[in-house]
């Protein structure tokens, strides 16, 4: 009997294998087939922008612009932003691929105005590599967590971005991602049009941490940082259930003062 059951449990073993080099075999084939540039429309493959619109995109990341520490605004001088430094925010880190703005911006406007699903993918293997070269490293055991959208904005568009960036992003990094440590408390309105006040009034108890995570470093994952309000917020709420470190990872970091992004 505990022969039959060693052996089954090997099969499943071996099944399990297959299927995951079936599927990195089938991602790599993907990733060969001509298609157009997300952005200029010239040649590129599997979905991606071509190199130019690739390193276009990240350039304002990975230029010598200084930035702050903390939530990772670009700054003229050296040290952590005026907002950091008078409201220091809960999370620890914000990990940005690049800023909102020119052409990385029109991709966020297609991902979520022209619901184009697809554009996630591309954009999560953006950040994951801004995230792979970033210093100091991220944990390694950190919990990818998306933030959820409202269900209007679901109804709407389809999808939550962000939840498709946090998948994407699990499964370049090969991180757990856990979607239920954060769930929406309410539905709560746009926040287009708020002040940072009214920004961070409106997030108050739009989120809610079901569960205890003591110790554990929490990667947040979002599509645009604007003020900072949500992140602050849902960080403070994953250190009073036991977190160690709250991380924000986001695909754009809005320039101050700058263009308000699509749905925030
Ligand atoms: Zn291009
Ligand atoms: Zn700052």
């Amino acid at each position: 009997m505990a022969d039959l059951s060693a052996r089954c449990e090997s099969g499943h073993a071996r099944l399990a294998g297959m299927r995951r080099r079936l599927k990195l075999a089938g991602r790599a084939c993907l990733a060969r087939i001509p298609s157009a540039c997300g952005l200029c429309q010239g040649g590129a493959r599997g979905g991606s922008l071509c190199r130019f619109c690739h390193a276009a995109v990240l350039r304002s990341m990975n230029s010598d612009t200084t930035r702050c520490p903390i939530c990772c605004l670009a700054l003229a001088d050296q040290g952590v932003c005026a907002d950091c430094a008078a409201r220091p925010p809960a999370f620890d880190r914000i990990i940005a691929a690049f800023d909102y703005a020119p052409p990385g911006d029109l991709l966020i406007h297609h991902l979520k105005v022209g619901r184009r699903f697809t554009s996630a993918v591309m954009l999560a293997g953006m950040l994951a590599e801004t995230v792979r070269d970033k210093a100091p490293r991220l944990p390694e055991n950190a919990l990818l967590v998306p933030v959820p959208a409202s269900k209007a904005s679901i109804l709407a568009r389809g999808f939550n971005p962000a939840a498709e960036i946090a998948r994407g992003l699990a499964r370049e990094l090969h991180m757990d991602c856990q979607p239920g440590l954060l769930l929406r408390a309410r539905e709560g309105g746009r926040q287009t049009h708020l002040t940072r006040l009214e920004r961070a009034a409106s997030v108050q108890h739009l989120y809610d941490c079901p569960r205890r995570v003591d110790g554990a470093a929490i990667a947040v994952v979002d599509d645009v940082l604007t003020t900072g309000s949500t992140l602050h917020r849902i960080a403070q709420q994953f250190k009073a259930v036991g977190a160690a470190a709250v991380y924000g990872l986001v695909l754009a970091r809005t320039p101050y003062p700058g263009p308000k992004p699509p749905g925030q």
